[in-house]
This record gives C-alpha cells, structure tokens and sequence, in this order.
C-alpha cells in the first residue's frame, strides 16, 4: 500500500513554505536571516519548526522514533490535517464509530467531507465488518477512539488490528486516554501498519491542557505529509518549555495516573450506592458514563449547586447519560454528596 496514493492532489504537488529555520539548520554565532528583533532572548528567536528536543524527549517516553512523531496545537491541529492531507472536499468521505469525539466530525464539517456514522453496539464495541460495509472506493479515513470519548471503553484489540489490516486508506486510532487503560498502547506494534495514525495528548493525563500539545504517531510517510501542510512554527516556545518539564518529571505524572485510577475505583463503589444511578458503564478511562431516571434533570440540578458534568442525553446510545470526569477526592465526595440530596 502507497500512503503517497490516497493523498489529495493539490497536496502532493505543492511547494510547501521554506522559513528561515527550515533553509539554515545548525548553530551560528550572528543569526540576520530572519527579521527578528535581537533583543528580549530567548522569545526573540522563532522555535525550531519541528521541535527535535520535545520530540526527543517524548520518543524516550513512548518508545516511538522521534521520525515518527508530529506534534500539533492539540490533537485538534492533526484531526484537521489529516483531512486536509487525504480527503477532496465534495469527493472523498470517512467512517468513524458512534457516539465518539466529536472533533472528527466537527472538522470533516469545515472541510466539507461527508462523515459516515456506524453505531457501536450495545456494549460499545465495534465490528470491522460493518465499518468497511459503510466505506466506498472514496472512504480515505476511519476513525477510531480507545478508549472512547463519552462511552469510556476500550475497543477489541481484535478488531481494531482487523480494520487496520484490510482497509485500504488511513486509520486513526485517538489514544487520548492510553494512560488510564489496562490495554498497553498500539505505538509497540506501530512498525507493522503503515497506514495507522496513533493520537495521543499532553491535555489528559500528563495534566497540560493548557499547553495545547497534541502527539500523532505515524510511519515517517504520513509524517512527511503532516508537516508538509501544518503552520511552520505550530508549536510555540512556550509549549514546548512546558512540554519538556512535564517529561522530565514523568515520576509526577505516573503519580497522578495511580492516585487517579484508585479515586475511579472509590467513585464508582460511591456511585454504585445511589438509587439514581440507573446503570455505570465500565471504563478505561479518567471518567465514567452513567445512566440516570433524567439526565437532563440532573445536569440542572448540579450545575445549580455549582457542580459541572457533561451531559450527554442526547448522544447516539447515550439516552439519559452524564458524563463525570474523575476528580479528587473532595471534588469526588462533594459530587456524591449532592448526588444523595437529588
Ligand atoms: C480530550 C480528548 C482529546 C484531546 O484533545 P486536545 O486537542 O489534545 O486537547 C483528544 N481526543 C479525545 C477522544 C479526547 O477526549
């Protein structure tokens, strides 16, 4: 299979913009090429395009090459390239499980690619089979989250490699919870599926939403095309700064992760106790779907008392389901607490 095959046309012939940054590399004692203000060091100075040193440090995290790292603004910056990179507006289309994240389909919106739903089933797992019925001669993407955003799940390994396997275009599985999941990450098998796109994030579980740094993981030809068409400098210095404290103290990070799945457990036996608590679905992640008598109901009645959960009534399988991320322990007694006074 060709990745440089299912590319849009326009993208495989463009001439993609060379800054400064990207016609000089190296070290240089007097740096006039690129109209910066010499003053104010180290904000002076444009970041390194493709941010070796994060992703450096990120590869001796992950196990992955720095070769097949993209880091974006978010997750959000790869979800649209990908699209931007492999789907004609108006021509091509992608398949994606439902309910999941609702960025793939906001972007294939703004893109003007037709997005192509197949429910999960009721345990919220999902068929190959049926992903690959929906597709056609111009599904270019499928779209896969484990675990999955709201349903909180993980997908059958199985089936996840099975659709990887066959289809003949690109997959993108959104690891954005990995970390909170008893399944190990498929970044270890990555070197077979060179048509695999693996997202993962630092706004989880490494604590930095606020950095707004997003990872794919990908064979160095889909990499070659992201960075391609991404912004030259998407990353800013700021991030990337940040990005590295938070690597170079990995410990707290795993800390979190621990503290975090333990406070899951002591949530969901909470949970489990209350008459309105209908159904807890099982999770992998750092929150958990519950269905109640009135999702609705309930979401007014917490956000009245200064409580914010997602509500999630009116999402495909999701009917009179609230989405709770786990917090601390105070934040989690406080929620129960009111829980009990509904
Ligand atoms: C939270 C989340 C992300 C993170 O998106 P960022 O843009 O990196 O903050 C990605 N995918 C899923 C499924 C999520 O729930």
């Amino acid at each position: 299979m060709n990745i440089f095959d299912l590319v849009r046309k326009n993208i495989a012939s463009l001439q993609p913009y060379s800054c400064a940054r990207d016609e000089f590399k190296g070290e240089a004692s007097v740096y006039l090429d690129a109209n910066e203000n010499p003053y104010n060091a180290p904000y002076n100075r444009y970041p390194d395009p493709l941010q070796w040193e994060v992703k450096n440090a990120i590869s001796k995290v992950k196990g992955v090459n720095a070769e097949n790292i993209f880091l974006g603004n978010g997750s959000d910056e790869p979800i649209d390239l990908l699209y931007r990179v492999f789907c004609e507006p108006r021509v091509d289309n992608v398949v994606a499980i439902e309910p999941t994240y609702g960025m793939y389909k906001v972007s294939a919106n703004i893109n003007d690619i037709e997005y192509r739903k197949v429910l999960l089933h009721d345990d919220f797992n999902f068929s190959a089979d049926e992903m690959l019925a929906a597709s056609d001669e111009n599904t270019k993407i499928m779209w896969l989250c484990s675990p999955n955003n709201p349903t909180g799940n993980r997908l059958d390994r199985n089936e996840v490699i099975k659709l990887i396997t066959t289809f003949k275009g690109i997959v993108v599985l959104d690891e954005a919870y990995i970390d909170f999941s008893s399944e190990e990450s498929l970044t270890k098998n990555m070197a077979e599926f060179p048509n695999l796109v693996i997202l993962q994030t630092f706004s989880k579980a490494w604590g930095s939403a606020a950095i707004r740094l997003g990872m794919a993981f990908a064979s160095t030809d889909i990499i070659l095309l992201l960075n391609k068409i991404k912004y030259p400098y998407n990353v800013n210095i700021l991030t990337q700064k940040q990005a590295l404290a938070a690597l170079h103290n990995k410990n707290q990070v795993d800390e979190w992760i621990k503290t975090l799945l333990s406070e899951r457990v002591y949530l969901i036996d909470k949970l489990r106790e209350l008459k309105i608590i209908k159904h807890i679905y099982p999770t992998d992640a750092n929150f958990v779907l519950v269905r109640v008598e009135d999702a609705n109901a309930l979401y007014q009645y917490l956000v009245s008392q200064s409580i914010i959960v997602r509500n999630r009534n009116s999402v495909s399988l999701c009917y009179g389901c609230i989405r709770i991320t786990v917090g601390t322990r105070e934040e989690n007694d406080t929620l129960i607490e009111h829980l009990k006074q509904f």
